[in-house]
């Protein structure tokens, strides 16, 4: 018995319960028949028109993350 295959083992949980976490703070994107980016027509099942659309939304997702609440940033101070 090695302790050097248990710590392996250890390992392989943590990122596989660090990736299930990862997932659950993604909001799941669903089909919904065009493409979320720019709105095109798309099949079935697709959620982007092309990988272009779909790098461009998980930049524009992360860009907004990053922003946080722009509704709660006071442009205007009197
Ligand atoms: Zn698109």
């Amino acid at each position: 018995m090695s302790d050097e295959a248990d710590i392996a083992d250890e390992n392989i949980e943590l990122s596989r319960l660090a990736a299930i976490e990862a997932c659950r703070r993604q909001p799941r994107l669903v089909p919904k028949g065009t493409c979320w980016f720019c709105d095109e027509p798309v099949a079935q099942l697709k959620k982007y028109c092309d990988s272009d659309c779909a790098d461009d939304y998980e930049l524009e997702q992360a860009a907004l993350m990053r922003a946080g609440r722009p509704h709660f940033i006071d442009h205007h101070p009197d």
